[in-house]
């Protein structure tokens, strides 16, 4: 029987190599017909016998190449036309927007055996890449994604890349930013002056001088890195000194896993996490024997590893291996090129100016990048990946919903670590990192971003979704666009719906949502909330007991504030008589000004944070009165903690919503102190607590609802001692546990969420 066919596939199709995959197929089985790329996908028209047509269209599924994805394939029987030859015909032109645009992707193992391959003529070549492999996202300015429409546009091929370009049968067929030493970019060296220092191989001369103990500023994919030798305590002592502020910990490039083994644990789920396409930074346990400088990630247990993901790093890292001594681990420090509070530098004139002040020179190359990307942070707890940050190599890929956007959606995600969310049909597209829209440059990249995704996937919403916490720059701008529907969602309620969609739920689920600061229904600071909740709505039916979070913002940096509060509500002022440290130290005069505030209700309001709750139990245990950085004091609570069964009692009352009483936890913790328990003892048993605590609310729920399913959210849940003792707890009273595998269980994560609850709730009107 023969028939021809007009199959469609929608999804990552384009930019991927699947037109000449499609090629190669057709030609195998002896099929006629075309192949051509257009508005939605890849159009397919083949003719031939039944059998193989049958075949060629299971091909499609199975074989396709690396960095495709293909969500759909439809097929319909259309008249023969007798052609005998197969084609890849031009792109149709007009409006080809709505295709999708791949992540930026690790270099591929072709072409890293041309880079290091002294007979292939890109040996060397920094900007190596093909269709499976290679930058994307940073470099697309618009669409259809067509070198024209790419950072690339400004080096034209040589006769030898346009011939490559041009063969269906070849690995480089139409790879946009196909390049080589002859046509494409170069790479320079410039001294802290910004003045380029003239070497025959800039990349070893960066490497000798990191092995001397330089800092360089490095251009990389989706920005600036500054990176310097991390065994060297010298030069990353300068580097902290120099970035200022920076108390968090550095992350770390290696050339391979064997060198990272040296200094951390890898287990088989974190070795592929280091090694796929996406190539984020993995957060692994380190190992006590490793001579990493100790201003790396002092006091961690934990390091951020990644391995190299563009050929410059690969080259980079290779030469930096042969200049240090032999024998030393050749380890780079690459933490972003910023000041404090700025995102990551990106254009050239910006890297210059502000990170000459902290590099010692800049290795830098001529291929722009038009969108700045983070690299993405993950971690592998509770049996499955938890990304911390989802960026560069996971965005813009879109996730799938389980149900129909039923109109253009924008989500406009929270105020730290925010991320957007523009959604069409079933697909969400989760924006790159944004960061905290704490000043102008991250608000510029914010709306700039939006401007992006709305023109590379054609989405223009007509409804937005945002926090309902009036003074976030995210909400306003939200308010500002004056579209036809507002749909304003909830913080926690968010955080659990992203879950739920995550996971095709619609609930209702028990959500419970760990967090630090979210703007509640009634105007307090919500945090720790355990709710019965759908797409469309929440009810709240357990949170932890109001204190006052006396001066907002600034609770969050002293938690010494919170300790008092949580020792005032535990004691009354008979706490200032208690004979632990803590109170001892305790600036009378700060904490009558405090009291004060508290007493007035000036700028003090209520609060059910749990993160603050761990802020207060760290400063109680004398671990850090005053943080940099929000839950740096609640982190290193749960360094020290050693694992406890033993756990402090809390009230739980039967009010709807329950109130989670923690005076009896605190008392158990101030006496413990008294008896000189370990503060890793008493560490242990608070996590312990907070984990029976969540899970008694868990229960109390499940017996007046019936509800066996709990999705767990929010930012506290980055603790993974606390996450893996309720994971473990509630599958014990056998509760069905959905955690976040996608997008981040903080703020970063919101974005999601929101879309869900308002395509959820326009569907419902
Ligand atoms: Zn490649
Ligand atoms: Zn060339
Ligand atoms: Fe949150």
């Amino acid at each position: 029987m023969h028939e021809r066919r007009r199959i469609t596939i929608q999804g990552i199709v384009q930019g991927v190599g699947f037109r000449p995959f499609v090629y190669g197929q057709a030609l195998r089985s002896g099929l006629a017909g075309f192949v051509l790329n257009d508005s939605s996908g890849v159009t397919i028209e083949v003719e031939g016998e039944q059998g193989l047509l049958e075949a060629f269209q299971c091909a499609l599924h199975e074989l396709a190449p690396p960095l495709a994805r293909v969500d759909s394939i439809a097929a319909e029987v259309v008249p023969p036309r007798g052609e005998t030859a197969f084609v890849i015909a031009h792109s149709q032109s007009g409006s080809t927007r709505g295709a999708l645009i791949s992540p930026d992707t690790a270099t591929c193992d072709d072409c890293l055996r041309e880079l290091f391959d002294p007979a292939d003529r890109r040996y060397g070549y920094p900007f190596i890449n093909c269709t499976n492999c290679g930058p994307r996202f940073t470099i697309v300015q618009d669409v259809p994604y067509d070198r024209a429409k790419t950072t690339m546009r400004l080096f034209p091929m040589c006769p030898a890349c346009q011939a490559e370009y041009e063969d269906p049968l070849d690995r480089r067929f139409h790879a946009q930013p196909n390049a080589c030493p002859v046509c494409g970019p170069r790479v320079r060296l410039l001294d802290c002056a910004g003045h380029e220092q003239l070497h025959a191989d800039p990349i070893a001369a960066a490497s000798r001088q990191l092995a001397g103990g330089a800092i360089l500023a490095i251009k990389g994919l989706g920005g600036y890195h500054l990176a310097c030798d991390a065994l060297n305590t010298e030069a990353v002592a300068r580097l902290r000194r120099r970035k200022q502020r920076e108390a968090k910990p550095f992350a770390v490039m290696a050339p391979d896993l064997e060198t990272v083994r040296r200094f951390c644990d890898v287990s088989n789920a974190e070795a592929e996490l280091l090694t796929s396409r996406r190539r984020p930074i993995v957060l692994l346990r380190r190992r006590p024997e490793g001579c990493l400088a100790p201003g790396v990630a002092s006091g961690y247990h934990t390091l951020g590893v990644m391995l190299p993901y563009t050929p410059l790093h690969h080259l980079l890292l290779h030469a930096f291996a042969t200049a240090i001594e032999p024998g030393r681990s050749p380890l780079l420090v690459m933490t972003s090129g910023n000041l404090s509070d700025e995102p990551i530098a990106y254009r050239d004139d910006d890297a210059v100016q502000c990170l000459t002040s902290i590099s010692d020179g800049l290795l830098v190359h001529e291929r722009a990048i038009h969108m700045r990307c983070d690299d993405s942070v993950v971690r592998v707890a509770g049996g499955g990946e938890q990304w911390f940050r989802r960026s560069r190599g996971a965005a813009p890929e879109p996730l799938q919903l389980s149900f129909d956007c039923p109109v253009p959606l924008l989500a406009c995600g929270g105020h730290l670590k925010n991320t957007f969310c523009l959604g069409k049909g079933r697909q969400a597209f989760v924006s790159h990192h944004i960061g905290d829209l704490e000043n102008l440059e991250t608000l510029r990249s914010f709306r700039e971003g939006i401007e992006h995704f709305r023109r590379l996937f054609d989405i223009e919403p007509v409804a937005v979704a945002y926090d309902l916490h009036p003074d976030y720059l995210a909400t306003k701008y939200a308010l500002d666009l004056e579209l036809p529907q507002l749909i304003g969602v909830q913080h926690h309620h968010a955080h659990i719906a992203s879950v739920l969609a995550e996971h095709g739920l619609t609930g209702p689920v028990i959500g419970v949502a760990a967090d630090g600061t979210g703007y509640g229904t009634d105007g307090a600071v919500w945090g720790c909330e355990i709710m019965v909740a759908d797409l469309l709505q929440f009810e709240r039916m357990a949170h932890l007991r109001y204190v006052p979070l006396p001066g907002g913002e600034q609770a969050v940096r002293q938690p010494w504030r919170m300790a008092a509060v949580y020792l005032d509500q535990a004691y009354g002022s008979a706490f200032l008589d208690l004979p632990v440290p803590f109170v001892c130290n305790l600036d009378r005069r700060r904490w009558k000004t405090l009291d004060q505030m508290i007493a007035r209700r000036l700028n003090a309001p209520p609060a059910s944070s749990l993160g603050r709750l761990f802020d207060a139990v760290a400063a109680l245990l004398g671990i850090r009165n005053e943080a940099l950085y929000e839950g740096q004091a609640a982190i290193e609570l749960e360094i020290i903690a050693q694992p406890s069964d033993h756990s402090y009692p809390f009230a739980l009352d039967s009010e709807s919503p329950a109130l989670l009483d923690v005076a009896p936890l605190i008392r158990g913790i101030v006496d413990d102190l008294q008896w000189g328990v370990p503060l890793p003892e008493i560490a242990g048993r608070f996590h312990r607590s907070v984990a029976e605590l969540l899970a008694s609310a868990c229960l109390q729920v499940r017996e007046r609802t019936g509800l066996r399913a709990v999705a767990l959210s929010g930012g506290v849940f980055q603790n993974r001692l606390l996450l893996e003792q309720l994971l473990g707890r509630l599958e014990e009273l056998g509760f069905q546990v959905y955690l976040n595998r996608r997008v981040p269980p903080n703020d970063g994560g919101l974005s999601f969420g929101q879309l869900a609850i308002a395509a959820a709730r326009l569907r419902a009107i």
